[in-house]
């Protein structure tokens, strides 16, 4: 389910653009538009969960087929020695997007 108001619901329905590198029936994964490392890709699953601590058992299937997915899309964009995934929580890890996302930061050594 995808919701009118949220703007990564947008850019999955292609109401907003966004820099595709992976789509398939499940996930969408696009590139930040402000990147915080060379790159910096987002993936989302299309389907609207607002926080990590939304999702029960079933749905984390879902996160488990995105975390399956995520190496080789990876490195087939320029993370061939290494990268960090991130989901932030809430308010205090500076959660602004409130779709549960998963960063992707590689393509450089990147500083803690
Ligand atoms: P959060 O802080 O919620 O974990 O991360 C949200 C991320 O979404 C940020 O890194 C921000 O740069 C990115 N972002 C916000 N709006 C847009 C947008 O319209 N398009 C793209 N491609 N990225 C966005
Ligand atoms: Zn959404």
């Amino acid at each position: 389910m995808l919701k009118d108001d949220c703007i990564f619901c947008k850019i999955i329905k292609g109401e907003i653009p966004s820099q595709k590198v992976y789509e398939d029936g499940k996930m969408l994964v696009f590139k930040d538009i402000e990147p915080k490392a060379k790159v910096h890709l987002l993936a989302v699953a299309k389907t609207h969960f607002k926080l990590l601590s939304e999702m029960n058992g079933g749905d984390a299937e879902l996160l488990k087929y995105m975390l399956c997915k995520i190496p080789g899309i990876a490195a087939e964009n320029g993370c061939n020695n290494g990268y960090r995934l991130i989901i932030n929580q809430g308010a205090d890890a500076g959660q602004t997007v409130f779709h549960l996302h998963i960063h992707i930061l590689g393509g450089e050594t990147l500083p803690w």
